[in-house]
């Protein structure tokens, strides 16, 4: 087979058993890899109705068919499992050359489930596979848990990816970090630290065969070269930073937990100043030409990764506007291994819940204050004092402490908002209701359609369904095969080049129309996936608050949006997408896509 393995590898940590399947062409010709191939496994293999944190659920690392090629952008893999946040579908990317060694080993995908008895690290060097005590690892952080396996292995090569003390304590929100870089939104590392599993470690020695190999040169050269033009100058020159600024400006900004949608210190945040001031070096994943990110330097010398989520999640959204206590915070995070947005998010909750009086133990804990939010990410990672009640997540949180305090926890099915203002991007603002994974900014693009003008980003309309049902199933494909979104616009037609790409390198006779189809059946089947775990028609929709108050500043003051608008651009979506007006699949759809052939 070319571009894949045509096979998994499932361990069941429970009974220690290791089994090599065979994932036949069909499959992979319908779901490709990454998130798509996640998807498909998800649902054969999770039980109907799982615990997300028990040892039934199948945690799942999917490769790609373009990983490995070379090709720019496509070190990447996904992490698929039920979410313990939303009860849905987590589908998390991480990139680098974790996702390099996972294809060397002659895999399409890690299945693991069960739990073992204490703590382990699964070490694969090739055929073998091993599982390993990790008892003297617990509360280490994944950065220190990779050095330690690393010299433990005696291997500098081996690729490592691990949990923090969050996902130990099975933190709502935790995530599977390797080399800095996380699968960060759903709580895929609250699930790796249910099953006792610290790390996993990998070298490999098998090379991804392409059918043309020659043409995919060709292909890749050309889209290198494309990826160092204009079109990719954001990320190249000052990273996704750069959002922070030009958000303010559009009032698209969230602050003090989307209270407003500017911030007025918005100047000692942005892109701008952090790189004036505290820049230290650009990076980027394994065989990127983009190098998208930025190291800044923290007030402790050390550098910190940051990009836009955990600059605006961190920053503005918790009313703080000292840049060194943002890197700190990000640092915490990194350092216990913790999804920066839903951390900002449910501390922004807080402080909210705070500030009116809900909770008299955390008085400190105000809009703004840098030394309480720098507390209290330790206690949620640890599970100590409020931290228990944080580590839940907003949702839950408000649920316990109820007093209407979930009018104002923002998130959408559990998982919490990004940083694009809803009511200032209204397209934006039916993508983050109908996502099947929650509040979320990367399994569509629809902010796309209201930055690019194509639309009145202020005023919603029935027919925006038909744009995020596009943008979803685009989407899904470039996480499928896997090609990171930053390159998004160097393709000049997109479905066109990528089925060229994918003939290429599998062998396949693969049209456009084939790639569009994808998809689409990848997105119905994580709808499947979500109504089988019972997603209600009430699943989709946005917080109260963002449909009870206007914006009260910036250049979209006095815009908001009624139930009335979003329920009207859902019903677009649904008739967009050919599902009945309850949202639910029709057989005659499934059939179409050729889901359960
Ligand atoms: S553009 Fe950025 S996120 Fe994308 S592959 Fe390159 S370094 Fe990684």
């Amino acid at each position: 087979m070319y571009g894949f393995h045509g096979r998994l590898l499932q361990i069941d940590l429970s009974t220690g058993k290791r089994s090599w399947r065979e994932l036949g062409e069909e499959r992979l010709r319908a779901f490709l890899g990454g998130i798509g191939l996640g998807t498909s496994l998800l649902y054969d293999y999770a039980p109907p109705g799982v615990e997300p944190l028990s040892a039934a659920n199948p945690l799942i690392f999917a490769s790609a068919p373009l990983v490995g090629t070379g090709l720019t952008t496509t070190a990447k893999f996904a992490v698929v499992t039920k979410s313990p946040l939303t009860g849905f579908i987590a589908d998390s990317l991480s990139s680098s050359h974790f996702a390099l060694e996972l294809k060397r080993l002659g895999l399409d995908a890690l299945v693991i489930t069960g739990q073992a008895a204490s703590t382990v690290y699964i070490h694969i060097n090739d055929q073998n596979v091993e599982i390993r005590n990790a008892e003297h690892l617990r509360g280490k952080s994944p950065g220190e848990t990779e050095s330690m396996i690393r010299s433990e292995l005696n291997s500098q090569s081996v690729r490592v990816a691990a949990i923090g003390r969050a996902g130990e304590n099975r933190v709502r929100f935790a995530t599977i970090s390797n080399e800095g870089r996380h699968a960060g939104r759903g709580g895929v590392g609250a699930v790796m630290g249910s099953k006792n599993l610290k790390a996993i470690a990998l070298r490999g020695d098998q090379d991804t065969r392409a059918a043309d190999p020659k043409g995919v040169e060709a292909i890749a050269d050309s889209l290198r070269r494309r990826s160092l033009g204009s079109l990719t100058d954001k990320y190249r020159k000052i990273g996704t930073v750069a959002n922070l600024a030009v958000f303010n400006r559009l009032g698209t900004l969230p602050t003090r937990n989307f209270q407003q949608s500017t911030f007025d210190h918005a100047e000692a945040l942005s892109g701008e100043t952090l790189t004036e001031n505290n820049f230290s070096r650009r990076h980027g994943c394994a065989s990127c030409t983009i190098q998208c990110e930025r190291l800044f330097k923290a007030l402790d010398g050390a550098e910190q990764r940051l990009e836009y989520e955990s600059l605006f999640a961190l920053g503005p959204l918790c009313g703080i506007e000292d840049p060194e206590v943002v890197l700190q915070a990000a640092q915490l995070c990194d350092l216990y291994g913790l999804d920066t947005i839903s951390t900002g998010g449910t501390l922004s909750w807080a402080m909210e819940c705070s500030e009116k009086g809900l909770l008299p133990e955390a008085r400190d804990l105000r809009f703004g204050a840098p030394n309480a939010l720098l507390a209290a990410i330790p206690l949620i990672a640890e599970r100590q004092g409020l931290g228990a009640l944080l580590a839940e997540g907003s949702r839950r949180a408000a649920l316990e402490l109820g007093n209407d305090s979930s009018y104002w926890a923002m998130h959408v099915k559990g998982l919490e908002l990004p940083g694009y203002e809803p009511r200032s991007l209204k397209t934006m603002a039916l993508g983050l209701a109908v996502s099947p994974r929650g509040a979320c900014h990367n399994r569509s693009g629809a902010y796309e359609a209201d930055f690019s003008g194509e639309v009145d980003r202020l005023r919603s309309d029935p027919g925006r369904g038909a744009l995020v049902a596009a943008s979803e199933d685009y989407a899904a494909v470039l996480d499928s095969l896997i090609v990171c979104k930053f390159l998004r616009k160097c393709f000049s037609n997109f479905y066109g080049e990528g089925a060229e790409l994918l003939s290429k390198v599998t062998g396949w006779d693969c049209s456009s129309d084939e790639l569009k189809r994808i998809g689409e059946r990848i997105h119905n089947l994580k709808k499947l996936f979500n109504t089988r775990e019972g997603w209600r028609a009430g699943d989709d929709w946005l917080p109260q608050r963002l449909l009870s108050e206007a914006l009260p500043t910036g250049v979209a003051q006095g815009v908001g949006l009624s139930p009335d608008e979003l329920q009207g651009m859902i019903q677009g979506y649904y008739r967009a997408r050919g599902w009945d007006e309850k949202g639910l699949i029709p057989e005659s759809k499934l059939r179409e896509l050729g889901i359960f052939m």
